[in-house]
C-alpha cells in the first residue's frame, strides 16, 4: 500500500464494515417484509420510538444502552450488534487480505450480499432474487471491466456451471428421495425445462464441437423452445423426469463407451441445466420483482412431492460461481455441505428443531473459497498426485 499504512485501511474497513452491518440489519428486516430499505427512519420494534443518530451508533449504541431501547426498555435482540460486528470483523479481513482498489469495493460488496442472503434465509427460508441476481450482474460487471473477481469467460462458465451443479442436485436429489416420481409441472418456466436442457446438453457435449459450434449448450435452446411453446399455448409441454434426468445421467457413461468425451457431456450438462435454471428464475423474478415474502397457500402442497433443494439455493451458487470460477466454487459447495452436517448435527442435539437451510452455509464456503479456494484446489490436486 502505497496510498496509506495497511493499518488505517484496517482501521477504515471496521468502521466501514460496522455501518454497513447497520444498514445490513435494516435489509434483512426490511426486504422480505416488502418495506423500502432507505425510508422511514428506523423504529423501535416494540414502541415505534423513532432512533436518533447516538442511537444507531453501530454496537456502541446497544452496549452503553445494555441492549435495551431507551424509550420502552424492552430489549433488543444481541442479533443487531452481532451482524454489525460480524460486518467489520470480515471488511477488516478483506482489508488484510487485498489491499488493493477497486478491488476490495468489490469483495465488500460480495461479502455484505452474503451476509444479507444468509441472515434472510435463516428468517424467512426464503434467499430474494434482486440480491442474488444483483451480485451475479456485480460480478460481471467487474469481470467485463476489471478482469476480476474473474476474467469475463471464467465467470460466466463458473455462473452458469455452478448454478447447473446444484439444479442437478435439487433435481437428482428429488427424482431419487420421491422414488422416480414425476415432480410438480408449472408453467411455461419450471423444473422440467431444466431437467430437458440438462438431457441434451449432456447428449450434446459428448459431441463435442461440430462446424464452429460447442453442441454442449445446445440445451439452453431446447429448453428455451421449450418454454416458449407452453408460453405461446398457455400449456405445459413436459418430459418425464425419469427420461430426461435418467438419459442425462447416462450420457456421460455412453460417451465414455463410444470413445467420446464424458467430461465435455458433464459440462454440457451444468452449462445447459444452469444457463435454464438462471434463465427460468429471472424470467419468475421479472414477472414478479417484489421480494416481499408472501405465505404459501396451502394448495402448492405438489400432490406429495418433497423438494429437497429450494432454486434460491440454485441461483446463489450461479452467483457465486460468477465470483469464484468452477474449481473453487465446488470447494465452497463441499465446505457448505460439510458445515451443514457438522453444524446442523450440533442444532439438533442442543436447539431441537431449529433447522437452518442450506442458504447460510452456502455462503459460509462461498466465503472461505473466495479467499482460499485455489490454494484448497492446488493442496487436493497435489494430494491425489495431479499436480
Ligand atoms: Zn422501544
Amino acid at each position: 500500500m502505497e496510498l496509506l499504512p495497511l493499518s488505517l485501511l484496517v482501521v477504515f474497513a471496521l468502521l466501514l464494515g460496522s455501518l454497513i452491518g447497520s444498514f445490513l440489519n435494516v435489509v434483512i428486516y426490511r426486504l422480505p417484509a416488502g418495506i423500502s430499505v432507505v425510508w422511514p427512519r428506523s423504529r423501535c420494534p416494540h414502541c415505534g420510538h423513532v432512533l436518533s443518530p447516538l442511537e444507531l451508533v453501530p454496537i456502541v449504541s446497544w452496549v452503553v444502552q445494555g441492549g435495551r431501547c431507551k424509550n420502552c426498555k424492552r430489549p433488543i435482540p444481541l442479533r443487531y450488534p452481532a451482524v454489525e460486528g460480524l460486518t467489520a470483523v470480515l471488511f477488516g479481513v478483506a482489508a488484510l487480505l487485498r489491499p488493493v482498489f477497486p478491488e476490495l469495493v468489490f469483495i465488500w460488496a460480495f461479502i455484505a450480499l452474503l451476509i444479507a442472503l444468509a441472515f434472510i434465509d435463516i428468517d424467512t427460508k426464503t434467499l430474494p432474487n434482486s440480491l442474488n441476481y444483483g451480485g451475479i450482474f456485480l460480478g460481471l460487471l467487474g469481470a467485463g471491466f476489471l478482469g476480476f473477481p474473474q476474467n469475463f469467460q471464467a465467470a460466466v462458465d463458473g455462473g452458469l456451471m455452478g448454478a447447473g451443479l446444484v439444479a442437478l442436485f435439487a433435481g437428482y436429489g428429488g427424482w431419487l428421495y420421491n422414488r422416480f416420481k414425476d415432480g410438480p409441472r408449472e408453467g411455461p418456466f419450471g423444473v422440467h425445462q431444466v431437467h430437458l436442457a440438462a438431457m441434451v446438453g449432456a447428449l450434446g457435449g459428448m459431441l463435442g464441437t461440430v462446424g464452429g459450434t460447442w453442441l454442449g449448450g445446445l440445451g439452453i435452446v431446447v429448453g428455451l423452445l421449450n418454454a416458449s411453446l407452453n408460453a405461446r399455448t398457455g400449456k405445459v409441454f413436459a418430459l418425464h423426469d425419469s427420461l430426461t434426468l435418467g438419459l442425462g445421467a447416462l450420457a456421460p457413461i455412453v460417451a465414455w463407451l463410444l470413445g467420446l468425451s464424458p467430461l465435455e457431456s458433464l459440462r454440457g450438462m451444468l452449462v445447459s441445466a444452469g444457463g435454464m435454471a438462471l434463465a427460468g428464475m429471472l424470467y419468475w423474478w421479472l414477472r414478479n420483482p417484489s421480494d416481499k415474502v408472501e405465505p404459501a397457500p396451502a394448495e402448492e402442497n405438489l400432490e406429495g412431492y418433497v423438494s429437497v433443494m429450494g432454486y434460491g439455493d440454485v441461483v446463489l451458487a450461479g452467483f457465486l460461481g460468477v465470483w469464484l470460477g468452477f474449481s473453487s466454487l465446488m470447494v465452497a459447495v463441499f465446505i457448505a455441505v460439510f458445515a451443514g452436517a457438522i453444524i446442523g448435527s450440533i442444532l439438533r442435539r442442543f436447539g431441537g428443531d431449529n433447522q437452518i437451510p442450506f442458504g447460510p452455509y452456502l455462503a459460509i464456503g462461498g466465503l472461505v473459497a473466495f479467499f482460499y479456494g485455489k490454494a484448497i484446489v492446488q493442496w487436493y490436486l497435489g494430494y491425489i498426485g495431479l499436480a
